[in-house]
């Protein structure tokens, strides 16, 4: 058989790293092409276009310097062009972009192709509920979609610090496949069958991050953001059991659950960007566009898309951090009523 073509949908920050990987994996694995695609979102840096940059230096100059990424990854302005030969899709953009992502790819990829999100968020879904970004994925584009969540802060992955992952994924012979385009000595994985648990893990922590961010903001010291993080979770298994009931417990000691949501919480960007929005005033996107040089939150939109679906059910009061987090971040609150929100959370009655 033909050795398997990869692209990566994608090239922010997270994305870069995980090109470094899979570039490397795909050079030296038989099964698969050596030539790996980058859809890089194109943009003008410092005069030069981006894909430009990429493809003479071999380095995401703008959303992860100081990094070589193989030769053999190959950055490409259309996406179309990027992912029309793909046996495996690896979608990797913030996640308020992946529809418009999916309406450009509809009908022009490999039928029978498979994919891997790597995208922590949900979308808004008809009849005020969300939707995973893996069945928006699916749906759209009608290929199966495995994930990938883990504690990996893309800068530490890049600098090949050792860490894990969670890969979920219910088909016996992707899940393997999916493994050896991922694995390697410094990134170990772990496929579970629990798919949609792995991935509402890694969309609900980012929400968790900006409370312990606001905890740090305030001055409130290790034992609250302990506590904060300890009813994050807990909310995290709830909203599990009510709206993807199922899935396994197990799934939140992988490195989907508590390693990303421990990760995040001390050394991400929603973390960072919630500490300055209670020091400085300021509002999150002013912020995200000062601090983050074209990165994104995740965070905070997925705290309103949460909500949205929350409030529309009358389901707010069950779940009061997500809730004060939402309220927080877009003003209907101020900072320091964060700690009143979960002094009676339901946890304690
Ligand atoms: P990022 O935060 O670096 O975002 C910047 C990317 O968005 C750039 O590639 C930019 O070109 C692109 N972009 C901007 N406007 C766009 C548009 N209109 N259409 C398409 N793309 C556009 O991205 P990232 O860090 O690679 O994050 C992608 C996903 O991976 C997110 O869901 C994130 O939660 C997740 N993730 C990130 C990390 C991390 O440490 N950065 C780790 C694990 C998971
Ligand atoms: P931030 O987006 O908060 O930096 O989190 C990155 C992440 O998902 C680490 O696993
Ligand atoms: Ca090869």
């Amino acid at each position: 058989t033909n050795p398997k073509k990869v692209c990566i949908v994608g090239s922010g920050n997270w994305g870069s790293a995980i090109a470094k990987i899979v570039g490397n994996n795909a050079a030296q694995l038989k099964n698969l092409d050596d030539r790996v695609t980058m859809y890089v979102y194109e943009e003008i840096v410092d005069g030069k276009k981006l894909t430009e940059i990429i493809n003479e230096t071999h380095e995401n100059v703008k959303y992860l310097p100081g990094h070589k990424l193989p030769p053999n990854v190959v950055a490409v302005p259309d996406v179309v062009e990027a992912a029309k030969d793909a046996d495996i899709l690896i979608f990797v953009v913030p996640h308020q972009f992946i529809r418009t992502l999916c309406s450009t790819l509809l009908g022009k990829i490999k039928p029978n192709a498979i994919a891997l999100s790597l995208i922590k968020g949900f979308d808004r879904a008809e009849g005020g509920g969300i939707d995973l970004i893996s069945h928006i994925i699916t749906r759209h584009l009608q290929i199966p979609c495995s994930v990938l969540m883990g504690a990996n802060l893309a800068g530490e992955v890049a600098d090949e610090k050792f860490c894990e992952t969670t890969i979920g994924c219910k088909d016996i012979l992707a899940g393997p496949l999916l493994r050896d385009v991922i694995q390697t000595s410094y990134f170990r994985v772990v496929v579970v069958d629990d798919e949609d648990t792995v991935e509402v893990c890694g969309a609900l922590k980012n929400i968790v991050a900006c409370g312990a961010g606001f905890v740090d903001g305030l001055g409130l010291g290790d034992n609250t953001k302990a506590a904060v993080i300890r009813l994050g979770l807990m909310e995290m298994v709830k909203f599990v059991d009510v709206f993807y009931p199922g899935g396994k417990l197990s799934t939140f000691f992988e490195s989907c659950g508590v390693a990303d949501l421990i990760t995040t919480c001390y050394g991400g960007r929603n973390r960072k960007v919630s500490e300055a929005f209670v020091k400085t005033g300021k509002s999150i996107k002013e912020l995200e566009d000062e601090m983050l040089n074209g990165q994104k939150l995740q965070g905070p939109y997925t705290a309103e898309e949460v909500n949205y679906m929350l409030k529309n059910k009358g389901m707010e009061d069950k779940f009061p951090l997500f809730t004060a987090i939402h309220k927080i971040c877009t003003g209907l609150l101020k900072p320091s009523d964060f700690i009143d929100c979960i002094r009676n959370h339901p946890e304690h009655m």
